[in-house]
């Protein structure tokens, strides 16, 4: 795969776990990374170092996912420093896990806010840019790459966690809409569902002995996957060796969405 395809990338909640590792991917290919963070700066610095050290570029910047004006900030910025976007990689996403009579609002707002309306607002912004260019620009394909990092909760419904599953759902809609709408105008658009990666958003299931043996009756593929697992799906979805692909979500999950209840004959 070529090294210079995708000039600039934005990864949203870059700080850490998924995003930090497709953000160090990009890196590796040569790309400017806008590494997005939204209260974790060390880890932030941490992601460009590594971008750097693999021969990429970048800056860090932080930004509320969620906040429409610190988004079309974020986006200026980037437009600013490297005159054009070529990738946006929705990643940021949080868990707020409750029993659903005690979800509070806020509980249930703050999770859509970030995971759907946060890919919602930094996917517009993606877009305005992305049709503002020349449509020869790079002939015969895409003129701009989206992927959203949903979840295999898109489709496997989650008890406890009715604002993340919710979240998730809609960002396949949101993803196939927006596929279907954008295709004529060469702007691809896909998804990737990871199951159990192993980040901080689930640490303390992967580094509990007891829990993790349960997680891994969960995955047939019999182990907890790593962030470039994703990031290396990620870079090869944004490329031009995937070009044929839009509206997909790809699962990366050892299995996860294989209903492995049934592995010896239900
Ligand atoms: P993580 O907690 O390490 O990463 C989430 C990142 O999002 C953090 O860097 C956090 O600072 C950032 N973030 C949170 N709120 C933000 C906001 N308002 N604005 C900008 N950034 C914000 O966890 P992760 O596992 O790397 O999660 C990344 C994505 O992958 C999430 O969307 C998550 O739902 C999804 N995912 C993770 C797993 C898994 O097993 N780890 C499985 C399925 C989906």
């Amino acid at each position: 795969m070529g090294s210079n395809h995708y000039q600039t990338v934005i990864v949203t909640g870059a700080s850490s776990g998924i995003g930090q590792g497709i953000a160090i991917a990009f890196g590796k290919q040569g790309a400017n990374v806008v590494v997005n963070y939204y209260d974790d700066q060390e880890g932030a610095a941490f992601t460009l170092s590594e971008v750097v050290k693999g021969g990429g570029k970048g800056f860090i910047h932080q930004a509320d996912v969620g906040k429409e004006q610190e988004v079309i900030e974020m986006f200026d910025k980037a437009l600013r420093e490297y005159k054009s976007i070529d990738v946006l990689i929705n990643n940021a996403g949080i868990q707020k896990d409750s029993s659903f009579a005690e979800m509070t609002f806020d509980e249930w707002n703050k999770v859509i806010a970030t995971n759907l309306s946060g890919q919602f607002l930094c996917a517009r912004e993606a877009i305005k840019h992305f049709q503002e260019k020349e449509p020869g620009h790079a002939e015969g394909k895409a003129i701009g790459n989206i992927i959203f990092i949903s979840s295999v909760h898109d489709i496997i419904p989650w008890a406890g966690h009715v604002n993340y599953a919710s979240s998730k759902g809609a960002i396949l809609m949101l993803m196939k809409s927006l596929a279907l709408e954008m295709a004529p105008k060469k702007i691809r658009i896909n998804g990737i569902s990871p199951g159990a990666i192993a980040t901080d958003i689930n640490a303390e299931v992967w580094q509990d002995e007891e829990k993790k043996k349960e997680l891994l009756k969960l995955i047939p593929y019999q182990r907890i996957g790593l962030p470039e697992d994703v990031a290396k799906v990620a870079t090869w979805l944004a490329s031009p060796d995937s070009d044929y692909i839009t509206g997909t979500t790809i699962y990366v999950d050892g299995g996860m969405t294989l209903y492995p209840g049934f592995v010896d004959n239900g």
